[in-house]
């Protein structure tokens, strides 16, 4: 039985307005579940206990904490099939893809256990010599944490797994699309021994005013956002007002740059995961696909043939329409999909196309679907201006065999994770985020519980 009601001060809680709100599937569009709509009297009602329960949990030991993390990996692992089954019920993406989301969500909670015991600061000396400068690294308080519906499980977990390492308590506001995922979260950590108020889950049937309404509540510290960028930029705005310290995970549109020299074999192999991982709706998913003139055609030919006739799910039939929209406004040769498929649910081919101008609308917008509009470049210059000109710079993808080259242009792309000859970035070990549009601040590794940490220093002399 998946939990539906709002999860507050550790108890299953039915919207304060008693309103109720449908989960669809959006494979064919039917009722799966209907959860409690919370309004901002929820959301501040959340607060209240993460604040309650803040000063306490701050003060749990880092072993204890970890401990918590660390049964919290084992319970979610334990449960990955029905977790997946859920997710593919409310996101509409493949059980393949929920099974390999389940685990790499689960990974967060490991990852934080082990990082919950590695909190330093440290002690300078002034260069005059007089003083000591003592600096330590404290929680930074009560977190509010936004999530979008493409990554039910590893968003909510790669935000709430350093909160609570680094002894933060959470309300997390997940999207209105994918609400019982988070729910199943809260219960495993309740599980696992997380006490009263500590995580907090509220549902918002409207949430610019549950979320603004947080935001300016003076017991609320930090944000931690993913989404787009508009909503983004919206909230950077909100929580201006309280100067609350902010992390921002956005939008992308990632290039993938395919060299002569580059393992095909290994392209195709990587421009799949890249491109096709929950049906094209990821933040750094391949979105503009550069390959030099020489293999051009092949790769476009290798790459139709491998997603012929498939398939995915899109999460609601505005997405669908939107990206149907961009490959029927775009230019270029369709080589594989493109066609509006008939019946319930909302399905989307994928779709390949060939011969795109670079001027293309389509290469400018996070096209959020299974599309893969393929350019011509010539030279290394070439694909790092094609590459870097979006106000975007989340995630990258290079192919070549050498080596020095591959290292030269990451090094040269403005965006926050290159991945070179490898279809995937997102580890919980490495330091995820962007740069320019894509956001402000790292998740996971170390990088992702030093933004819940605060640095203070204590100046003293002995
Ligand atoms: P979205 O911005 O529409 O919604 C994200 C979250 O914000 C949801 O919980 C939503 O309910 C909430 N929200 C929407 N409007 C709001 C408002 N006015 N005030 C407060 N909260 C509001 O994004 P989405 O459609 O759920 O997700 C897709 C987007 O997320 C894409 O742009 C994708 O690139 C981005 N994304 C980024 C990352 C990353 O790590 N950089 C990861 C996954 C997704």
């Amino acid at each position: 039985m998946t939990p539906t009601d709002l999860f507050i001060a550790g108890r299953w809680t039915p919207a304060a307005s008693g309103r109720r709100i449908p989960v669809l599937n959006p494979a064919d569009g039917t009722e799966i579940a209907s959860v409690a709509a919370g309004d901002t009297a929820d959301g501040l009602a959340a607060v209240a206990a993460a604040h309650d329960a803040a000063r306490d949990w701050a003060a749990t030991a880092p072993r204890t904490r970890g401990e918590i993390l660390r049964r919290a990996f084992t319970l979610m692992t334990e449960r990955a099939d029905e977790i997946a089954d859920l997710i593919v019920a409310e996101n509409g993406k493949s059980r393949a893809d929920a099974l390999s989301e389940v685990a790499y969500a689960a990974e967060f909670f490991r990852w934080y256990s082990e990082e919950a015991v590695r909190i330093d600061g440290d002690l300078r000396t002034a260069p005059a010599g007089g003083n000591k400068i003592l600096v330590m690294r404290q929680p930074v308080g009560v977190a509010v944490l936004v999530t979008p519906w493409n990554f039910p499980a590893a968003m909510a977990t790669r935000k709430i797994g350093p909160a609570l390492a680094a002894g933060c308590t959470v309300v997390l506001k997940p999207a209105l699309e994918t609400p019982l995922t988070a729910l199943v979260v809260a219960e495993i950590l309740a599980e696992a021994g997380v006490p009263a108020g500590v995580v907090n889950v509220v549902v918002a049937e409207r949430s610019g005013p549950v979320v603004s309404a947080m935001l300016h509540d003076p017991r609320v510290a930090k944000l931690s956002f993913t989404g787009s960028t508009e909503v983004g930029a919206i909230l950077l705005r909100e929580a201006a007002d309280g100067i609350i310290s902010c992390s921002m995970e956005l939008g992308g549109n990632a290039p993938f740059i395919v060299f002569a020299d580059a393992d095909l074999d290994a392209a195709i192999e990587g421009a799949l995961i890249a491109k096709m991982r929950g049906g094209g709706q990821a933040c750094t998913a391949a979105n503009r696909f550069y390959v030099e003139s020489a293999v051009a055609d092949e790769f476009a030919t290798r790459l139709a043939a491998a997603l012929k006739d498939q398939e995915t799910v899109l999460i609601s039939g505005s997405a669908r329409d939107r990206v149907h929209g961009l490959v029927t406004g775009g230019t270029g040769k369709v080589l594989a999909g493109g066609q509006l498929p008939d019946g319930p649910g909302f399905a989307y081919p994928a779709t390949v196309l060939a011969d795109v101008p670079a001027e293309a609308p389509i290469l400018r917008e996070e096209i959020f679907g299974p599309v893969a509009p393929i350019v011509r470049f010539d030279g290394e210059a070439a694909a790092i201006e094609a590459a870097n000109d979006t106000p975007h710079g989340l995630a990258a993808y290079v192919y070549t065999r050498d080596l020095a080259r591959g290292l030269r242009v990451g090094e040269r792309l403005d965006f926050g994770m290159v991945a070179l000859n490898r279809g995937l970035v997102s580890d919980p070990a490495a330091p995820f985020g962007g740069v320019k549009q894509s956001g402000v601040g790292r998740e996971g590794g170390h990088d992702g519980l030093l933004e819940f940490l605060e640095t203070k220093y204590i100046a003293t002399s002995w």
